[in-house]
């Protein structure tokens, strides 16, 4: 019976993914593809995005594009205030974001803002976020998950991605690796609580976490390949968050306790890397193979314990105890009392991370 009927849901996707050895020199015919016109922006960084930023503002120009270009650090309100306004000055038509992940973040962000087309070409892959709809900013000292644009197209260069330093792939393999728990949290959310469920979105995520897991030992520093590998889950991972509509397939209790970190040990360590770790220990809290896990990270060479992370053991519990405390929309493993001192530090001790 359909009478009564009205759930309504959009998945907004890339419309090309493109991944493998060279593929930046393509952006052009990409764009033309797409239909874009006028002026380029290509938002990138002094250091880590110039040679990709070069080849892009080239191979834009061969296809006679008009290409502008603003250089900037870190992705926070300053930094997209100024993206939105060269923008404006130099009537952009549609943004390029080349670099690391906060350069793609201001993309992305100032590409919902300014209701402009923008493509994804990251130069390493530290997070899921290459293709997804969220994105990351600090302002004053938080740090915001945000709704932002999906990317019309992406740029996947594995020869780029490679230069990047190999911790960077490493997290973002140990990002994917922690939709396991998110996965688990969001199903024991649907069993207690009334929460919407996407399976096909569940499933994704899984399915990528699965295949960084089963290739963890082919995942290393300066081979190629290895990026081919990790890039199609974690492009996959961010375009589960599509399907979703929310970041619930690959944000669970271990991103909890990664945004916990955050905040009370800033920048040690990367968000991946801390989700990994988080990971472990959630899946022991879920009765399932944490050993799995942990083994994954150990062979793709990210951090399993706290002094890997750079924090403390008072650091690390303390984030474990008050992880609950982020979102309280989201309903984990950790409940809504979280984790006793005592309990957080003996699940730490068991999971081998302190
Ligand atoms: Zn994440």
């Amino acid at each position: 019976m359909l009478d009564g009927f009205t759930k309504t849901r959009a998945m907004n996707f890339p419309r090309q993914v493109l991944a493998g050895h060279g593929c930046i020199s393509q952006i052009g015919d990409m764009c033309e593809a797409f239909e874009l016109k006028g002026t380029a922006l290509i938002v990138t960084g002094p250091t880590t995005g110039a040679l990709a930023a070069y080849q892009v503002k080239d191979a834009l120009l061969q296809k006679k594009y008009d290409v502008q270009q603003v250089e900037v650090g870190v992705a926070s309100q300053q930094n997209l205030v100024k993206v939105e306004e060269i923008a404006k000055d130099v009537k952009a038509s549609f943004l390029l974001g080349v670099g690391g992940g906060s350069k793609i973040d201001l993309a992305k962000l100032a590409s919902a803002n300014l209701k402009m087309p923008f493509i994804s070409v990251p130069t390493s892959a530290s997070h899921d976020g290459l293709a997804s709809p969220r994105a990351s900013i600090k302002d004053g000292g938080n740090s915001l998950s945000l709704n932002a644009s999906v990317p019309l197209g992406v740029i996947a260069d594995t020869a780029l991605i490679v230069k990047a330093p190999y911790r960077l792939l490493a997290s973002g393999c140990a990002d994917v690796i922690s939709n396991t728990t998110a996965v688990l949290d969001w199903e024991l959310a649907v069993r207690l609580r009334t929460e919407d469920f996407s399976s096909s979105a569940a499933n994704l995520a899984k399915y990528a976490a699965e295949s960084i897991i089963e290739n963890a030992a082919g995942i290393k520093p300066n081979l190629e390949e290895s990026v081919w590998v990790a890039i199609r889950p974690i492009i996959i991972s961010g375009i589960s968050m599509a399907v979703a509509g929310s970041s619930r397939p690959t944000s669970g209790s271990e991103h909890m306790f990664s945004h916990l970190l955050d905040k009370i040990a800033p920048g040690k360590a990367l968000h991946g890397e801390q989700c990994g770790v988080g990971s472990i220990m959630m899946m022991y809290l879920h009765g399932g193979n944490w050993q799995r896990i942990r083994d994954a990270l150990q062979m793709i060479g990210a951090p399993t314990s706290s002094k890997e992370l750079g924090v403390s053991e008072e650091q690390l519990i303390e984030a474990l105890v008050h992880a609950h405390e982020i979102r309280k929309d989201r309903y984990t493993v950790l409940g809504d009392r979280g984790l006793t001192p005592d309990a957080a530090l003996r699940l730490a001790r068991i999971t081998k991370v302190v």
